[in-house]
């Protein structure tokens, strides 16, 4: 993507490592942001491929009465059963590729920033010219997301026990940015990544 003067960031980290808030600087820098938790939550949509198929995984107790898929319940589901995560990230993974793909190929921003929290485990990695990997402790994490969702610690900690180790993910990385700090010094970083991927 680089030779065609066009840049392609693949954004990740753990939950509530701060993502989205990376994201926004970038954008504020001029790139384009392809959300991957939103394509995710599209392609739920009633009557769709995906819709279907989760429905005959996990059955109709997963719908609410109006028969769109109660995304809290699906959420209870799988993490507390990583294999059944597995099992519903393998449903959605391609076809938010498939939207995320199309939507590259008609972006005419020079940078695009793939905001996806499961980059590396969905296989992601291979379309980003250069992965940045967003870091936090996992005591800033917890305390992030609870604040941000009040969803209860232990619940927190579950789910980002599902996830690929932060130290594993940023062997990956050609940047990783240290979140712990204040916004202020997260936004020096960005900028340093924002002069510095076009030289390598
Ligand atoms: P998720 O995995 O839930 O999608 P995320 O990785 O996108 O989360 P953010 O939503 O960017 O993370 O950040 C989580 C919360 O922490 C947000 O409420 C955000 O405002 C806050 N936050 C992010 N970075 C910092 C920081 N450096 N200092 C203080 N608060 C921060």
């Amino acid at each position: 993507m680089k030779k065609q003067n066009k840049i392609i960031l693949g954004l990740t980290g753990g939950l509530g490592s701060g993502k989205t808030t990376v994201a926004r600087i970038f954008k504020s820098l001029g790139a384009q942001v392809i959300d991957a938790d939103k394509l995710a939550h599209a392609c739920l949509k009633k009557g769709s491929n995906v819709y279907q198929k989760i429905i005959s995984v996990f059955g109709t107790r997963i719908l609410l009465s109006n028969s769109n898929i109660d995304r809290k319940k699906l959420g209870s589901i799988v993490f507390n059963n990583c294999k059944m995560l597995r099992k519903l990230n393998s449903i959605i993974h391609p076809e938010v590729i498939r939207m995320m793909t199309d939507d590259i190929s008609s972006s005419r921003a020079r940078v695009v920033v793939l905001d996806v929290p499961l980059l590396i485990e969905a296989g992601l990695e291979k379309i980003a010219d250069k992965i940045v990997v967003v870091n936090a402790s996992r005591a800033n994490q917890v305390e992030r997301v609870f604040r941000k969702s009040k969803i209860k610690r232990e619940e927190i900690l579950k789910r980002i026990r599902c996830q690929m180790p932060l130290s594993k993910k940023a062997k990956l990385a050609d940047f990783v940015i240290d979140n712990n700090g204040g916004l202020k010094e997260t936004r020096r970083q960005v900028k340093q990544i924002w002069r510095r991927m076009w030289k390598s």
